[in-house]
């Protein structure tokens, strides 16, 4: 009966001209898409961890190219999405303080808080300076040695090394006027915490480029030994994207489960061992709270004991507020897999990129936000 459904769902032929006007590589990878689909027999599910990919996915026409069978969905990988409403009201705590500036990416200045945004905060004159790397946050430090600098230290594997040179630098030259708010967060852990809940039906992972970069393709070894899924590491160019979903899809139809790379001129097997290893000489692991997903064992970053004179939870004697999520706003479940940005009751009503109930509409890696901007209404 499954089957007879699927086959009944299964997509109509490429017109003639959309056949003309497609490059060869890119039909074969739907071609191999759509004969693997043939041999599951079931439509399947593939999540794409990060949020670059869901933009990417939907921004260069793959999301609409593909078969009928074949649903992407989006995963824990945005991480302004994932950061809890604790953590942005433990920054809007800190930015009332005389003397401190408020460094962050922009994407977190209009994200709501329980009480306040960054962007609110601003109107009623706290000081929040949008940086575009962390040596930005270091000359502001510098050139305002009256204010002390707090960077919302937000973001995974990608990010978490620029945040781990800045404070080596900015202990090595002594600069005692920057913080950071710690709220790095690790992409294994959650993925573990997905599988294991065994709620979001996920059949494979398409898995980021650029973090794997620095953790390296031999990092998914553990979830495919442990849950069997397929783990397929893309860049963020169309014939890459699918390029991994049809090996995802291949893989499925073998009944087979492992890390693939079709991003190997970037990602190593190992990963990028000198960033690595600077992660490690500031951070070690430790329990974090994810937004609307509880506290996950060792799925962040806390700063060593020997760097924990650049805490902003230390130093201002704060602790972040409690993860309440606005009434309504599903961004946990989408977050996870579970439910579609279409599936929130607020989704282009109560909430907009213009009036955003929770993160995942104001990043711009937010499912939401990519779902209100490409998908026809
Ligand atoms: Fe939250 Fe808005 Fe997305 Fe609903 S549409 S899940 S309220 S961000």
């Amino acid at each position: 009966m499954l089957f007879m459904l699927f086959m009944v769902k299964s997509p109509s032929p490429l017109s003639f001209s959309e056949k003309a006007n497609m490059k060869p590589e890119i039909q074969s990878y739907l071609d191999s898409i759509r004969e693997s689909l043939d041999r599951i027999g079931r439509p399947v599910q593939i999540m794409e961890v990060c949020g670059t990919h869901t933009v990417a996915l939907f921004r260069t026409g793959v999301k609409s190219m593909l078969p009928a069978g074949v649903t992407l969905i989006s995963g824990p990988g945005c991480p302004v999405c994932v950061t809890s409403q604790g953590y942005l009201d433990a920054a809007c705590e800190l930015a009332r303080l005389d003397n401190v500036t408020i460094c962050t990416y922009g994407d977190m200045v209009r994200v709501p808080g329980s009480k306040a945004s960054l962007q609110q905060m601003r109107a009623r004159g706290a000081t929040i300076h949008v940086i575009y790397s962390t040596r930005d946050v270091l000359a502001y430090a510098k050139e305002h040695p009256e204010k002390t600098a707090v960077f919302l230290a937000v973001g995974f594997e990608t990010t978490t090394p620029a945040t781990a040179a800045m404070l080596l630098e900015a202990k090595a030259t002594g600069v005692t006027n920057v913080l950071i708010l710690p709220g790095h967060k690790l992409v294994m852990p959650a993925m573990d915490v997905l599988l294991s809940a065994g709620d979001a039906k996920i059949d494979g992972f398409l898995c980021p480029g650029h973090v794997s970069i620095i953790l390296g393709a031999n990092a998914y070894l553990p979830i495919v030994e442990q849950y069997h899924k397929p783990c397929v590491i893309a860049g963020f160019e169309p014939a890459g994207m699918l390029d991994a979903i049809a090996r995802i899809c291949q893989q499925l139809a073998d009944d087979d489960a492992r890390v693939d790379n079709a991003y190997s001129l970037a990602v190593r097997p190992e990963g990028n061992g000198p960033a690595m290893a600077m992660i490690d000489r500031v951070f070690t692991p430790a329990d974090d709270t994810w937004r609307a997903m509880g506290t996950l064992p060792l799925s962040g970053l806390s700063l060593r004991e020997e760097f924990a004179e650049f805490d902003a939870y230390r130093h201002f004697q704060i602790q972040p507020g409690p993860d309440v999520c606005p009434p309504g706003c599903r961004c946990g479940d989408v977050i996870q897999g579970k439910a579609s940005p279409a599936e929130c009751p607020l989704f282009a009503a109560a909430c907009t990129p213009i009036e955003p109930v929770g993160p995942c509409m104001v990043s711009s890696e937010g499912a939401c936000a990519a779902w209100f901007k490409y998908s026809p209404r």
